[in-house]
């Protein structure tokens, strides 16, 4: 297709082999992901295997993020205390991974699992205490600026509680795929004047069968080389999500909010990570989610030694079947 403002690499292999006489194709496609230059495969023939439901059961113990326990088992800040409003609260992981890592729950009063029993106050309350982690981290450490807020929901992301909880966490340098997109980015504001990830969002609109929605907040793609099956990118329209007025950042989260419902519905295990730009002080990108399927056994040797991500959902598939949701319920 002409004139896009980013060029996407691919090229796709076939896989032969018979089973009882019966001769199985499986067409691979390789797809370098231009935000962060990471391969994907898509094995596309997969993508009918039926996608059923998963459950395990959680032991029996109590949980340390309902209010019973919470105050006499979670870590407080060494200078302050833990964040506070109304029902929500965050306070330092007690397993960090980073010299800034909060544990942020948006509803401690109730046994809150899913987004779809999380009131919309309490998820708007909660990213307003994002807010005052990453003032708090700033005005401690004037270096820490990239703020990331992630989620493990269901016990095949990774969640160890079951209790709906957010991992913020804020860094001074990022690494990994999301420190190549970055480096990519700044390389490509010196390079163009423009941001990466407003050219790639306006190439996934012209080409058309990986845009989901176009709002005026935000952009909302199925990417081309997604890292999970049912991956789902967002670009939010603004230099950070907290340079936003209230009014459109109430709208933001709204939809934000609507969309994990949607998602979990369908998906019920999930990663999420949002890189959020408001502390940064001239960012070279725009905030951007990504939101990602797990199941059980997701992971092997491509992901863990070759760097590498397999899915078999094609991506234009998820984008299809969010427009359809996105239409019925008028996100
Ligand atoms: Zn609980």
């Amino acid at each position: 297709m002409d004139n896009l403002p980013i060029t996407l690499e691919s090229y796709e292999v076939e896989n032969r082999y018979v089973i009882d006489h019966e001769l199985h194709i499986h067409k691979i496609e390789y797809r370098r992901d231009p935000l962060t230059d990471v391969w994907v495969r898509i094995n596309k023939n997969a993508s009918k295997k039926p996608r059923k439901k998963i459950r395990e059961e959680i032991e029996d113990s109590p949980c340390p993020f309902c209010k019973e326990n919470l105050f006499k088992e979670t870590p407080k800040p060494t200078d302050f205390d833990r964040f506070l409003s109304y029902r929500s609260i965050a306070f330092p992981n007690k397993y960090p991974y980073a010299k800034y890592h909060f544990v942020l729950i948006p509803n401690y009063e109730e046994h809150i699992t899913s987004f779809s029993k999380l009131s919309f106050e309490d998820f708007y309350n909660s990213i307003l205490l994002i807010r005052e982690i990453g003032e708090y981290v700033v005005s401690k450490d004037p270096e820490y600026r990239y703020l990331l807020i992630n989620l493990n929901k269901g016990f095949y992301a990774g969640a160890s509680q079951e209790h709906l909880h957010f991992q913020v966490i804020i860094e001074k340098d990022l690494h990994g795929t999301i420190g190549n997109f970055i480096r990519k980015s700044e390389k490509y504001f010196s390079e163009n004047k423009r941001f990466l990830i407003e050219d790639y969002m306006e190439t996934e609109r012209k080409i058309g069968k990986r845009l989901i929605k176009e709002d005026k907040n935000y952009t909302l793609i199925s990417p081309f080389a997604p890292f999970r099956n049912n991956e789902i990118m967002g670009m939010v329209k603004s230099f950070g999500m907290f340079f936003m007025a209230d009014i459109k950042l109430k709208e933001f989260l709204k939809d934000f909010h609507r969309i994990l419902i949607k998602y979990e519905e369908r998906f019920e295990n999930f990663n999420m990570v949002f890189l959020d730009t408001s502390l940064l002080k001239e960012g070279k990108t725009l905030p951007i989610f990504r939101i990602g399927q797990r199941f059980r056994y997701d992971m092997g040797f491509l992901e863990v030694y070759h760097g590498e991500f397999v899915v078999n959902v094609p991506p234009e598939e998820t984008a299809e079947e969010f427009r359809r949701i996105v239409h019925d319920t008028s996100l």
